[in-house]
Formats: C-alpha cells, structure tokens, sequence
C-alpha cells in the first residue's frame, strides 16, 4: 500500500549518508594502513604532482554539459589520472587526489554540504574497489607502496579503472534512480554505448600515462596533447547529444527528450498503477499576436521568460520542455491530483506580468493533463490526448482541461477542418452571401449584410456556426474577416456605380475588437473600392464589447471617427448590463431572431421587442428586426416603430447576382434610388464622414 511505504526522501537520506559513512570508512582505513613514510619515499614526486594536478583540472572542466547540480559522474576528465595513481602513487595518494579534486569542484559549483558528502563517499568507495582489483589481479598489496607500471600491470589497470568507474556509476545510478522513481536497469542504460566508448578512451590514456610516468614527466606532458584532443573531442560529442535533446532557445528539453522521459516514467510506475505518470501539457494564449505584432525577437525573449518561470516552479526532478512554438509539456511522476496541482502552478507562475526589454508583456496560457493509465499507457497516446485536452481548455476557455474521451470525435473533426479551412482561405472556397434588410414600409432594399459562405470540397456547405468559432479561436478570423470585407466592398462598389445606394453590414469577431489595427485596416478598405465610410455598419456583440472594454472603447471610437457604423448585433442575448450604450456611440441594434420569430406567439418575446424597439427609438438608434420568418411579424413589427426587418420571410441569404437584380427590380423608372436613409432613424449627429 502506498501509504505503508517510506517516504521517498527518506530512502534518498538513508542511502546518501550510508554512502559517505561507508566511503569514510574506507578513508580511515586508507590512511590508517597506508605506510606514509615509505609511500613519500619512493613516489616519483614530479610524475604524481603532474598526475595530482592533471586530475583536479580535469574534475573542475566537466565532460557534461549540464552538470550543474547533479552528483559527479563517473565519466570525468580527472578519470585517467586517477588511475594512472591508483598504480603509480600507491592507494592513498590516488585518494587523496581524487578528493580534494572532489571537494574543490563541489566548493567551486556551490553543491551543498549533503551532495559534497555523498560525492566524498562515493569516490572514496570506486577508487578503493578500482585499487582491490588492480592489486590482485596484478599480486601487489593494496595498501602497497608507489611502483613502476610494467606491461604485466597494463591489463589489471584497465580492469581496476573499469571497476573504479562502473562502482561510481552505479552508485550515482542508484540515487537518481531512487529520487526520480526509475528502475536502476533504466538509469544505468541511460547513454550506455557513449559511456563505454568515452570510458574505453579514458582508461587507455590513464595505462599510458601510469607507464610513461616512471619515464619522467616529460613524457606524461607529451601525453597531455591526446588528452587534451580526447577531452575536445568528447566535449563535442556530449554537447552534440545534448542538442540533440534540447531546445536551443530556451535550453528546456525538446520533444524527443520529453518522449524519453515519458517513456521511463511509464517503465517506473509500471506495477503500481495509482502512479501515474501524467503529463502537464502547456500553450500561451495569443502568443502569435505578440510574435506578429512585436516582431520574433520579443517573442523569443518571452519564450526565454516564460521557460525561465517554468523552470523556477518545477524544481526538482521534474523538467519542463519544450515542444516547439509556444508549447511546453512536463512529466509528472504522480497521478492526476499531482498533474493538476502542477498545472495551477505553472499558469500561476506565468500570471505577473513580464518584462521584455521596455515593455511589459501579460502572457496568459492553457494547459491540458493526461494520465496513464486513464488516458494512454504508452508516450505517444499520452501526449496525443494531452494536447486534446489542451486543445479542449482553449476552446472552453477553460485555463486546464483534463482528457475525457467524449473530446476525442469532436476536436479531431475540429481540428481537420481546421486546416481545411486554411487552405480554403488559399484555394477560393469561401464566398460571401447577403441577406437583404428591408423597409418594412416599402418593403425596398435598404441595407445587406455580408454573411461568409464555405463549400468545403467533401464536405459540401459548412455552416459558418461551426466553422467561425474556430477560426477565432485559431487567429484565422482576421483573414476570413479581411476576405469577406474586400468581397463585401467590392460588390458594394458595383452597385453603387449601377446608381444604387445602400448600407453593407458586415460581421465583426470579438477578437477584432481588441486589435487597434483594425480601423486603420477598415479605412484601407473603404479607400481601395471607393466607398463612403457611412454605407458601411459593422456588426458586433455584446459579448465582443464586454471582452476586452479596455481597447473595444478605443477600436469603437475610432471607427466611429472614419464614419463607420455599429451595430449591435445579436442585441438581447448577451445578459449584458446596458452600460455599453451610455459610453459608446452605437448607431443600430439587432433584435435577435429568437425574440423576433416567436414574437406573435409569444407574450414574453413581444414584450422584449416592444421595449428594445422603444429604446432604440428614445436613444436615437436604428433598429432592425431579424429573423422575420413571417407577414405576420413583418406587420406587427412595423406597427411598434421598427422600421427595418431582416428575416428569410422578406428574402433569404443571396448571390451578389441575384441581389443586383433584386435592386435593378426595386428601383424606380427614371433614375437612381437616393442613400438609405429610411429605418426610423431619428437624425443623429455624425462625426465626419470620409471614405
Ligand atoms: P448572424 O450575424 O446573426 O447572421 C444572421 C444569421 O441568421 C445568418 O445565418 C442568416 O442566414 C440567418 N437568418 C437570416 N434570416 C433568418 C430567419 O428568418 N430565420 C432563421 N432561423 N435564420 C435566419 P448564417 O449565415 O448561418 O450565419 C450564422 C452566424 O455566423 C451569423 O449570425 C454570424 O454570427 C456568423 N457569421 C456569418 N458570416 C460571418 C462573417 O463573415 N464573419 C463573422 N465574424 N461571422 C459571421
Ligand atoms: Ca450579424
Ligand atoms: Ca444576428
């Protein structure tokens, strides 16, 4: 039972400090039987102080690249030294060596005083055991005196420095191992063929070196140059293993280590199925926005940031990696209250604002959790249903989403038609229809509203319910709403120049609102097909305004300014307070069609036209009706004072064709209708209206 076993910071304690009592130990004893007097005697001073020197240079420059706080590894630049000194300068000056090397990279490195110990410990521990089997398979004393190093001594030397390193692995291995919760088979196997290959080189260079030194230091200085180049040549190597691994960036793991990881923790929870492990998938809201506005340096600044923060909240043995783009991902060794704890925490972490260069950036993010066993058992499915679930938290707007199945079907189809409409926006797929909005008087043409259309290749027509909401919530709305505002004005051009004055209505997304660019675009377009800014109304919703009030006010007042108009669409459904309609300048509410079609019918929906009708009217607003589906209500309509009705009962969603006909039809013999001004509109003043 879980709760029965030690806690595992306690078995880390237990067998770090019987790893330095042991290796103290085995200290005393190397220094109580070690003969001094002899051993100075007979040392070949020059050769072991070159030796002494040569090792404690090579623990201070690591072999690894990412060293830092970890315990000393067995594959050090100090390893053929020391066991050139295990033969040449007898046990105890070997030790010795080997620990102030010990210490005074620990100092260097700041290691704390339980990790110097343990390194202490261990050391003292391999380089004895390397001793034990030099000297008996070589039949000298273990606690012998200093010697000269014969070929009969060549082979128990490599065989006493294989045993000096692989005591040393192992007994990292096995505090990693515990720490972490891996299996020691999978620790130990970590870079396996790199490991022997480097230690192979080292040992050889350490047997000539021990051999050479009775020859005088002259020759061990000669031997500095292969040392130096293996020591090159290995630095490269590790660091090339370590790009391969990392995220050149931010220096977080990359994906394939993130796979490793998962792979391993799997392995280690494998019979213990309350264990996890999960992973903690992340993905910053809008980073694409700073990128594309800010320019990519401030972006990867941020993503140094964001990196650093994540880091700083993990700690540990956890790592945070990263998957390319703004997506990062950890692997918890633990089930899903873990996952969801360290999901809370690593958005929290990013919750203050950050700071690039002069500016202040807010960056928010998603997360999405997957367990196994629940959600996969293997690394592949796990990280597919982490970013399902992740997918999932940004469509909910939720901020952590944890994987269900039921997401699965859906977000699937989302996400390929997704893409699918990626390359419709290329391909010539979308088009645009207009409803026309009619005088309810005379029943004549007064305005259309653009509505975008899709004829998805296999698919036939996708509606736009189902496809604008993830345009928005990819970014991909900016280019669908440029398209359908160029087609709009385009054809609102054409009918203009055939004498035909009306209002064009075109959709806004509520993510359009809170882009200050968007006027400046607006203005561009009005300008390219000549129209005047007062023929165009941009439809928005409540819920757009209330979103982002800060810089909806200024994107509103703004258009405004240019002369366009704005509508509030969808007007009844938002459970929006009203504060909107004291601060901005509105030109024109929609009744929603779900007040309107029933309104004959239904007492309660009457009542809410009536009284958005009269507000409309005492503020000053054009009102429009949709969702006519009915003569009925396009005359009780006109009876409360709304002038303008939109609705498949009056005339449905059109080609451009179709309703340059229909405005050909309408218009009277002799000559061009005047501008829409009908809709019982009291007049208004207007800000200057240029194109
Ligand atoms: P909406 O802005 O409220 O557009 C009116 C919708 O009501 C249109 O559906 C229209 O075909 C439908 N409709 C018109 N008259 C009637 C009627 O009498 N009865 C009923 N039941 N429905 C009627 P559509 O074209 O499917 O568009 C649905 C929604 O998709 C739109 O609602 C709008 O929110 C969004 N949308 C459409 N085109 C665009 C666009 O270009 N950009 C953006 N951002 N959103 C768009
Ligand atoms: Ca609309
Ligand atoms: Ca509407």
């Amino acid at each position: 039972m879980a709760a029965r076993r030690p806690a595992r910071s306690f078995v880390v304690g237990a067998y770090v400090t019987a790893v330095a009592v042991l290796g103290a130990v085995g200290l005393a004893l190397v220094v109580v039987q070690t003969d001094w007097a002899q051993t100075l005697a007979q040392v070949p001073v020059w050769a072991v102080a070159f030796l002494v020197l040569a090792a404690l240079i090579g623990e201070i420059k690591p072999l690894s690249v990412t060293r830092g706080d970890e315990p000393a590894e067995a594959v050090s630049s100090s390893t053929p030294f020391i066991v050139a000194l295990i033969s040449v300068g007898g046990l105890g000056i070997a030790l010795g060596a080997q620990l102030v090397a010990s210490v005074a990279d620990d100092v260097l490195r700041r290691r704390p005083a339980t990790k110097s110990l343990f390194n202490l410990g261990q050391y003292a521990i391999s380089v004895i055991a390397g001793r034990v089997v030099f000297a008996a398979l070589a039949g000298h004393p273990v606690f012998g005196p200093p010697m000269t190093v014969g070929m009969r001594d060549v082979l128990p030397l490599l065989v006493g420095g294989a045993v000096l390193v692989l005591v040393n692995r192992l007994l990292v291995a096995v505090v990693v191992a515990l720490a972490v919760r891996q299996p020691l088979g999978i620790v130990v196997g970590q870079d396996a063929r790199f490991f022997a290959a480097t230690t192979g080189v080292l040992l050889c260079v350490g047997a000539v070196a021990a051999n050479v030194a009775s020859s005088g230091v002259v020759f061990l200085f000669l031997l500095c140059a292969p040392a130096v180049a293996v020591y090159g040549m290995t630095k490269v190597a590790v660091r090339h293993a370590h790009q391969a691994t990392h995220d050149s960036l931010t220096g977080l793991g990359n994906r394939d280590r993130l796979q490793t990881q998962l792979t391993h923790a799997l392995a280690a929870a494998a019979d213990d199925p309350a264990a996890g492990p999960g992973l903690v998938m992340l993905d910053l809201d809008h980073f694409k926005d700073i990128n594309d506005t800010l320019g990519h340096p401030v972006g990867d600044e941020l993503l140094r940031n964001v990196a650093h923060r994540l880091d700083a909240v993990i700690g540990g043995t956890r790592q945070a990696n990263r998957l390319g783009g703004d997506e990062f991902a950890v692997v918890v060794a633990g089930g899903l209250v873990d996952c969801e704890a360290l999901a809370r925490d690593l958005l929290a972490a990013l919750e203050a604002p950050t700071q690039v260069g002069e500016l202040e950036l807010l960056v928010r993010a998603s997360a999405g959790v997957a367990v196994a066993p629940a959600h996969g058992t293997d690394a592949a499915t796990l990280m597919k249903n982490a970013d399902i679930a992740l997918y999932q938290a940004k469509l909910d707007r939720d901020r952590t989403c944890v994987y269900s199945e039921q997401f699965d079907a859906h977000t699937l189809e989302r996400l390929g038609l997704l893409a699918d409409l990626r390359a419709a926006l290329d391909t010539g797929q979308l088009s645009v229809a207009y409803q026309p909005q009619v005088d309810l008087t005379d029943r004549r043409t007064v305005g259309v509203e653009a509505l975008v259309r899709w004829r998805h290749p296999v698919r036939g027509q996708v509606p736009p319910d189902s496809f604008i909401p993830l345009a928005e919530k990819s970014g991909l709305i900016a280019a669908v709403t440029a398209f359908v505002l160029n087609t709009a004005l385009g054809d609102l051009a054409r009918w203009r120049a055939e004498g035909h004055r009306l209002r064009m209505a075109v959709n806004l997304s509520a993510r359009h609102l809170s882009d200050l660019a968007l006027p400046r675009q607006v203005l561009d377009a009005l300008q390219r097909h000549g129209v005047p800014a007062g023929d165009l109304v941009l439809e928005v919703t409540e819920t757009g305004l209330l979103s982002d009030p800060a810089r909806a006010d200024v994107v509103i007042a703004e258009l405004r300014r240019i002369g366009v108009g704005i509508a509030v669409d969808d007007y009844g459904t938002g459970h929006a307070s009203l504060n909107y309609l004291k601060r901005l300048e509105i030109d024109e509410l929609k009744v929603d069609r779900s007040f309107v079609s029933d309104m004959d019918r239904d007492r309660h929906d009457f009542v809410i036209v009536r009284s958005t009708i009269t507000l409309a009217r005492d503020l000053g607003l054009r009102v429009i009706a949709e969702g006519v589906q009915e003569e009925e209500t396009a005359v009780s309509l006109q009876a409360l004072g709304c002038g303008i009705g939109q609705g498949y009962h009056l005339a449905r969603p059109t080609t451009s064709a179709e309703i340059g006909r229909r405005l050909h039809a309408e218009q009277p013999r002799g000559g061009a209708r005047p501008a829409a001004t009908t809709g019982g509109t009291l007049p208004r003043p207007r800000p200057g209206t240029q194109a």
